[in-house]
């Protein structure tokens, strides 16, 4: 028997955790008069002054140091403590190769009571060569049945969603549109079934 229930898409870095804020505050002392709320881009290289590889390369060492660590987001276990069962519920993340190990296993620790499965768009990295296939959130989300959602704080990626014929809503962070939004509106949003630009 089908299961009815709409399917969340979850993105993981930014929306279950903080991982841009984290990596921000671990690394603030180098980037002296800058905020976290000020990062109106991501990625933020050209906002501090550093070059898009010495970014990547930084934020890949934070990963390698810090994920497992990293904290789940309160607001997201929140919602899903009260509202989790009203869907089914999968984490969709662009992430690194190299990271999507230990990402799948931080998402199965804090959220495998709901999210049952995981998928990841391969970040691409000069050292790693991929088969091409899956190369965005819209082609793995045209792979689900049914209604689904994604939640995402990424433009391109709720772009992709929307041409794939998926809903989207926005995550609020600092370098979307969305950023002055409460989370008690997406919830709003998912739980009346609407999208959100
Ligand atoms: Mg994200």
């Amino acid at each position: 028997m089908n299961d009815e229930r709409p399917l969340v898409a979850w993105d993981v870095d930014d929306v279950l955790n903080c991982l841009t804020r984290s990596w921000f505050e671990h690394n603030r002392g180098k980037f002296p008069g800058i905020d976290y709320e000020m990062l109106r881009e991501n990625p933020p290289d050209r906002l501090l002054g550093i070059s898009r590889g010495e970014y990547l390369e930084s934020l890949d060492r934070f990963r390698a140091e810090k994920y497992a660590e990293l904290e789940p987001a309160p607001e997201v276990l929140a919602f899903l403590r009260r509202y989790g069962e009203r869907f089914r519920h999968a984490a969709v993340t662009a992430t690194p190769r190299k990271f999507a190990s230990v990402s799948a296993a931080w998402v199965m620790k804090h959220f495998g009571e709901w999210i049952r499965s995981f998928h990841f768009v391969p970040s691409a990295r000069p050292e790693c060569v991929l088969p091409a296939y899956a190369q965005t959130k819209g082609e793995v989300l045209a792979g689900f049945r049914g209604k689904v959602i994604l939640i995402d704080d990424t433009q391109k990626n709720l772009e992709s969603a929307r041409s794939a014929g998926a809903e989207a809503i926005a995550f609020p962070a600092p370098w979307n549109a969305a950023r002055n939004r409460k989370t008690e509106e997406v919830w709003e949003k998912l739980l009346n079934g609407e999208s959100l630009q």
